[in-house]
């Protein structure tokens, strides 16, 4: 390629409105441009890099026997009905009508559509089947951000396999997060997998495969000593065993004037945080109820979601609260209420002489014994764990990172199958449905990844797997005939080495061309110029480190050579 002929748009200035290195770094490089939120252009050096991911993933597919297919990316509604999806996406579905007046969906992921296909499996002897593809994603996403990292429409490897049982299904995923972690390397990424909730997919073992980056929007709870790793969502942490007083008989009030927060309660009336019980209350599918947890201890919500199988998750409203408990948030508790659910988290249970609100505004009750005193529905573990917290495996502090979610890989079990009617005679002739996985990877926010882990002051610094080009030849002054000449000539020869090649050829000031290389990000920068050839020598530069050797031009394609491995 010609960069007097490509279409490269850097810009000098970074992009205002770009927080994330990746969406800066992308925008000011010329690889993308936004249509609107959320929705970006790809230019011709992000489709090269795009497709150097895809070209990775795939690879690593083919090598646990997947198979690559292309479903529709338009839907109709009807196999979302029977797993009952249509109505649990919600508003992330973006939905639409045909001019028949029929309900069509853009496919946001594709575990029913994949399983519409396996109905045609004829015997559990055609199993395993492994099935993968590079489709286009619609989410309505509520917060689109980041460049690339998430948007509304994106590139995901969605991959499904297919099994006559669980052990089949546990060697299925197995293979799976084995061509994960090789994929990941192989992109240059370093990534944790973790223990993940599975969310709106359902089913039991999820993994998450996490990048640490200050850019990324999840969090991992992770133990450096053993290596253990769970998303904040689904992180526990040993915490010290706790032995009460029995305290007395029954719960006792006193009187709290002005006190409206657990801060409030501790400092004026001598009630740690740990001693008390704060209540929350939530509306769970448009049903009140009440969540308890220690004072010091905040909730993590997808974790209510998780326990409750709730699909509508919201705090209540001050004004709702009042008009079910007879208080404000200030004074809550559970204490006598019977006509609220009410979920504990484990930290609460056989806690004695612990103090909470008494549903009166401006009373608190002392004494209190959670298991005597309230009528606690469902315990479950609720608790957002915190940095510095004993690992639940080794005791040791757990740090909380910030990540990149690139990968996910999810047991389904058989929900869909069943829904779906896919199904299989099993050795004995019985018709059992299919067993299924899922696994995604976002290829365009794993591009936003490789970008926030490989990049410097000066801009992109592409790991060689994934480079738009290997070589870019900077012809130093292209008024030069001799300094042309040779550059074409080396242009020519790495061509036909198979080294792809851009030559920058543009009548520029040589500063600007090494500006536009560096903040590219190509790995090598072959430099022709008047003073190097004179001694019948060009300067081949890395990106990485910044070296530069003085190379013979005849022996700049081996030497490249030697580079690119
Ligand atoms: P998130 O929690 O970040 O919303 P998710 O759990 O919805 O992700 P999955 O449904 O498991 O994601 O999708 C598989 C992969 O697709 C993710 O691991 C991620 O790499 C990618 N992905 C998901 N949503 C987006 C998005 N809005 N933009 C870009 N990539 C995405
Ligand atoms: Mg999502």
């Amino acid at each position: 390629m010609r960069w007097s002929q490509a279409h490269v748009p850097t810009l000098r200035e970074d992009p205002a409105e770009a927080e994330a290195v990746s969406h800066r770094l992308l925008v000011r490089a010329g690889y993308v441009r936004q249509l609107t939120a959320g929705h970006y252009s790809l230019l011709p050096l992000a489709v090269r890099v795009r497709a150097k991911i895809i070209d990775v993933v795939r690879s690593e597919m083919d090598a646990v026997g997947g198979q690559e297919m292309l479903l529709p990316a338009l839907h109709p509604a009807e196999p979302w009905r029977r797993s009952g999806r249509w109505e649990l996406m919600g508003q992330e579905m973006f939905r639409l009508r045909d001019r028949r007046g029929a309900e069509l969906a853009l496919g946001m992921t594709h575990e029913e559509i994949f399983a519409t296909v396996a109905r045609e499996l004829g015997s559990y002897r055609s199993l395993p089947q492994r099935w993968y593809q590079f489709q286009t994603k619609f989410r309505d996403e509520p917060r689109p951000k980041g460049g690339l990292m998430r948007t509304r429409e994106f590139t995901m490897k969605d991959a499904y396999s297919f099994d006559i049982d669980r052990a089949g299904l546990d060697a299925s995923f197995a293979a799976f997060h084995g061509a994960y972690t090789r994929i990941f390397e192989r992109l240059g990424l370093p990534v944790l997998a973790v223990e993940a909730s599975s969310g709106t997919v359902g089913g039991s073992d999820s993994v998450e495969f996490m990048c640490p980056a200050e850019a990324g929007e999840d969090r991992v709870a992770h133990s450096p000593a053993c290596g253990y790793a769970a998303n904040i969502e689904r992180a526990t942490s040993k915490l010290p065993e706790v032995t009460d007083a029995p305290g007395p008989p029954a719960p006792e009030p006193f009187d709290t004037p002005g006190v409206r927060t657990i801060d409030d309660l501790a400092t004026g009336h001598g009630a740690p945080a740990d001693r008390q019980i704060k209540t929350l209350v939530y509306v769970l599918d448009e049903r009140p109820a009440l969540v308890l947890l220690r004072g010091d201890h905040p909730l993590n919500e997808q974790k209510l979601v998780d326990a409750t199988g709730a699909t509508a998750v919201r705090a209540a409203a001050a004004e709702e609260i009042r008009g079910w408990l007879g208080a404000l948030p200030g004074s809550l508790g559970a204490v006598g209420v019977t006509d609220l659910p009410v979920i504990a988290d484990e930290a609460l249970r056989g806690r004695r002489d612990m103090f909470t609100g008494a549903n009166r505004d401006d009373v608190h009750l002392r004494g209190v014994d959670v298991e005597r005193d309230i009528r606690v529905g469902a315990w479950a573990d609720l608790r957002e764990v915190a940095e510095g917290e004993p690992c639940p495996r080794c005791g040791e502090p757990l740090r909380i990172l910030r990540a990149i979610e690139v990968g996910r890989i999810v047991k389904l079990g058989d929900r869909y199958a069943r829904a779906l009617g896919a199904e299989v005679p099993d050795a004995d002739g019985r018709q059992v449905p299919l067993v299924m996985g899922s696994y995604g990877i976002g290829v365009e926010r794993a591009m936003a990844a490789i970008v926030e882990i490989h990049h410097d002051d000066r801009g992109v610094v592409w790991p060689l797997a994934v480079a738009p080009y290997q070589v870019v030849i900077v012809v130093a002054q292209t008024d030069d005939e001799a300094t042309a000449r040779a550059g074409e000539a080396l242009y020519r020869d790495l061509l036909a080495a198979g080294v792809e090649t851009i030559i920058d050829d543009r009548p520029e000031r040589a500063g600007v061309k090494f500006r536009d290389a560096e903040l590219t990000g190509i790995p090598c920068r072959v430099t022709v110029g008047r003073r190097g050839l004179a001694e019948g020598a060009a300067d081949v530069t890395r990106r990485s480190t910044g070296e530069s050797e003085k190379v013979a031009l005849d022996e700049v394609v081996g030497h490249i050579r030697r580079l690119l491995g």
